[in-house]
């Protein structure tokens, strides 16, 4: 709760600032102070459309009951916000416990290189094996000596066992391989990243869809989760690449990354009203601790604080 509210400092510090100052003086919800609003939440890269949908929500429900001090349009807004949220279908990753009692659970872990999700990977191994599970990490992001490389020291520093190969193996030969070394370890999380070039859209689809194939084989069912990693200080360029990997491949969940040191927290509401797809995971720092499981009640509650 303490790590939500500091890595979400500087969101609030825009977001809350410009609300206040959008309802400063007011006692009722004015032309004026819709105005307002709307540029308070697209300053925070909450987005045109989301915010637009806010913005009319806001006003049917006013139009209801007319005077509205400071701290009920708040409270509206906080309702609005959450309702936007997508509540994911099961219990998540509520203090990482893996949904279902699928062994291994099988998790691919996809997104454009530098959004974090090398890290995020490595913070996950760290989370899961602290509420002791058994985590195996697959490296099946050949295309980059670094990223093998960077996955490893993770490995290293989590204290969990990596399956890799040279780079420029084939990355659906080594899904392979951690997917079977799962099974024959009984691990009970498997965490499978890829590479995540974005010049080709059909590349990424074929890559995607044979690494699916691969894992198919061993378990039919799996992957349980494709998790899509997006950078939340990169603001709208972060819904871009939403856009693109969902047109690529079925994306699951969302990892939100380095919102910690950014004002653009509000992508998150963006992204997740676009897409229907759950937020699972933001990011607020560099350390194996910063990854925080989402909850949207107190996402947004922090927001207001
Ligand atoms: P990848 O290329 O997508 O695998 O990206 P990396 O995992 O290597 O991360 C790129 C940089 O972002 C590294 O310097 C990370 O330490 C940093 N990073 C990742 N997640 C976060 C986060 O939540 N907050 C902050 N402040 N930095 C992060």
């Amino acid at each position: 709760k303490e790590s939500l509210d500091q890595g979400l400092q500087k969101t609030k510090e825009g977001f809350l600032g410009k609300l206040t100052r959008a309802v400063a003086g007011k006692s009722t919800v004015d032309e004026e102070v819709l105005d307002n609003l709307e540029e308070a939440l697209v300053s925070a890269d909450v987005g045109i459309d989301t915010t637009v949908k806010i913005i009319d929500r806001i006003e049917k429900r006013v139009a209801k009951d007319k005077y509205l001090g400071t701290t009920e349009l708040n409270r509206l807004l906080q309702e609005e916000i959450e309702a936007l949220l997508v509540e994911a279908p099961d219990q998540g990753y509520k203090d990482f416990e893996l949904p279902g009692g699928k062994k291994p659970y099988v998790i691919l872990v996809v997104g454009v290189n530098g959004v974090g999700k090398t890290t995020t990977i490595g913070k996950l191994a760290h989370q899961f094996k602290r509420a002791g599970k058994s985590v195996l990490l697959g490296a099946a992001d050949t295309f980059r000596a670094a990223a093998v490389d960077q996955l490893t020291i993770w490995s290293e520093r989590v204290g969990v066992p990596i399956v890799k190969k040279e780079m420029g193996a084939d990355p659906a030969s080594v899904a392979f391989d951690a997917v079977n070394s799962a099974v024959a370890k009984g691990v009970d999380v498997l965490l499978i990243d890829t590479a995540g070039r974005l010049h080709n859209k059909a590349h990424l689809m074929d890559e995607l869809s044979k690494i699916r194939r691969v894992i198919q084989k061993v378990i039919p069912e799996a992957p349980h989760d494709v998790l899509l990693v997006l950078d939340g200080s990169t603001g709208q360029n972060a819904v871009e690449q939403a856009r693109h990997f969902t047109a690529a491949t079925q994306v699951t969940s969302l990892a939100i990354t380095k919102l910690d040191g950014t004002a653009k927290g509000g992508v998150v509401l963006a992204i997740a009203d676009q897409f229907k797809i759950p937020v699972r995971f933001i990011g607020v720092g560099e350390k194996a601790e910063d990854l925080l499981v989402f909850d949207r009640h107190e996402f947004v509650d922090s927001l207001f604080k």
